[in-house]
């Protein structure tokens, strides 16, 4: 009995269903199991849509070579050799599972529609070959299907949805698996001929880290210690991010004012269900009170939100949930846009956060929120494309919250905040960063005389806030 077990997002080996049932699989038949990471280059249809999930951002890719070198060895412990490939998943998972003769191949289930639908045409690829093929649960607390409305229909709105989330019994998580016999030479010869066929690669060959900028590894590298070791490490910190976490989780100072779990979540080095289990003991241990547990639990549960909205809804990344956003009159200006993402727009707190973005891969929530609400509503440039600037640069760049949380802020989500509603930047640094902090930390030259900073203001709060309520006016009449 061979296994092949597709990795995607999930490197991790605790609390892992596909990995466990792949090591079941051949635990008393001297088989072995085999596990595969493609770097997938999406497949166009007939229509030119893509199939397959989105492609990695730089930031993301950087993230999951160093996660990925992290996890083979944690793997080929438990007698699991790693592999990897490139190219379009359709071809590769059939082929290699065709070239170790596998008998099962195992994976744990994406959500987007266009992934579900890439996966599905696999299922039936392999089963026509003859080859069993199961999806499991990993990714998610609940399957969006299993959280519904009354009359079984998918949420549009948050408070309900996270109510009836909260009544969901979360199951207990899996330990790692046993080690399984390592495999043996018939597997070990298939391997070396699919490498020799250049269909498996080694890790460096799939170009993970070819397009970044050469200086992230020594700054982003300085801030995150990808893989699942350090996620567990942080998972053991986390108790420090939650304590006090209803009333310091906007304050963008401090490190500890969050968890900093986002980019072990988005990559599974640590799956959700651990860090539910986990705040959950805190509380009890009296660690963190039940009231701080349950607020940081309502996060966990916008981001099974935002997989909900996915699920139901194709392309959230380039269309609006509301459709009427389609007629919003921005007005795309690349020299605008460009300052924004340099941060450079003299306007101090989002500069100071586009710029722990570029140094550190990630930004603090409470800045995400004002730093896009300046991009799409006083600079009235598309939030796509302030979305596709943080699914290149953000470590956390997830497929669901990403643009879920842009068009939140945009005011073309499902449930988002009305329009009206602009983030004033000052008011916010006055609110949340009273001292100044965050801003020196991360735009030293604002606190430093003769810097030349700030450079005039790319805009005029006041008025632009204006132009965003009549453009949105402009919008309504236009529908
Ligand atoms: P904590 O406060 O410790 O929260 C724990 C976990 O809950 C997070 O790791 C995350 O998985 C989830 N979470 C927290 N806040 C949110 C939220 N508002 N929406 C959805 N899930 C949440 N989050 C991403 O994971 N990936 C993204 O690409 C992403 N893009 C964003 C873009 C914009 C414009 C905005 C406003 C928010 C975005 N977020 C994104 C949500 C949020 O900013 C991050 O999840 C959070 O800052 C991560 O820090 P943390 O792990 O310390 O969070």
């Amino acid at each position: 009995m061979t296994t092949l077990l597709w990795l995607r997002d999930d490197l991790r080996t605790l609390d892992h269903e596909a990995l466990t049932a792949a090591c079941e699989d051949v635990r008393d038949s001297g088989g072995a199991v085999v596990g595969l990471w493609i770097r997938e280059e999406a497949e166009v249809d007939a229509d030119g849509g893509r199939l397959g999930a989105r492609p990695l951002g730089a930031a993301a890719r950087w993230w999951n070579h160093r996660s990925l070198e992290a996890l083979a060895p944690r793997l080929e412990a438990l007698g699991v050799p790693l592999v990897f490939a490139r190219g379009d998943a359709a071809a590769v998972v059939p082929a290699v599972a065709a070239g170790l003769g596998a008998d099962v191949v195992r994976w744990s289930r994406r959500y987007a529609p266009r992934s579900r639908a890439l996966d599905a045409r696999i299922k039936s690829m392999l089963v026509d070959a003859g080859v069993a093929a199961h999806s499991h649960p990993g990714a998610l607390l609940a399957e969006p299907w299993e959280v519904t409305t009354k009359v079984g229909g998918p949420y549009g709105v948050f408070t309900p949805f996270h109510r009836t989330l909260s009544e969901v019994e979360i199951a207990p998580e899996l330990e790692v698996p046993e080690p399984v016999d390592p495999p043996g030479p018939a597997v070990r010869d298939a391997l070396d001929r699919l490498h020799e066929e250049g269909l498996l690669l080694r890790l460096p060959a799939l170009g993970l880290l070819d397009e970044r900028p050469r200086w992230w590894e020594e700054t982003v590298a300085l801030h995150w210690e990808p893989g699942e070791r350090a996620a567990l490490d942080g998972l053991a910190r986390m108790a420090q991010g939650v304590a006090n976490y209803g009333a310091t989780r906007d304050v963008p100072a401090d490190a500890d004012s969050t968890t900093g779990l986002s980019p072990r979540l988005r990559s599974g080095e640590l799956s959700v269900r651990t860090a539910w289990h986990a705040v959950r003991r805190a509380a009890v241990d009296g660690q963190v009170s039940a009231e701080d547990a349950r607020a940081w639990i309502r996060q966990l549960h916008w981001r099974e939100f935002s997989w909900h909205l996915t699920f139901h809804h194709p392309d959230l990344h380039e269309r609006p949930l509301r459709p009427q956003f389609a007629v919003f009159p921005y007005r795309q200006d690349e020299e605008l846009a460009e300052a924004w993402r340099r941060g450079r727009t003299g306007i101090r707190l989002v500069d100071a956060g586009m710029r722990q973005l570029w140094e550190s891969g990630w930004m603090h929530n409470r800045v995400r929120m004002v730093a896009a609400s300046l991009f799409c509503k006083n600079l009235l440039q598309p939030w796509w494309e302030g979305e596709a600037w943080f699914w290149d640069t953000l470590v956390d760049a997830d497929e669901a919250n990403n643009p879920v949380s842009w068009q939140w802020v945009a005011g073309s989500g499902a449930d988002a905040s009305p329009y009206f509603r602009i983030f004033n930047p000052d008011t916010q640094a006055a609110k949340f960063d009273p001292e100044g902090r965050y801003v020196a930390q991360w735009l030293p030259e604002a606190v430093q005389p003769l810097s030349g900073y700030p450079p005039a203001p790319v805009v005029d709060l006041t008025v632009s806030r204006r132009e965003a309520l009549d453009a949105y006016e402009a919008m309504k009449e236009a529908v």
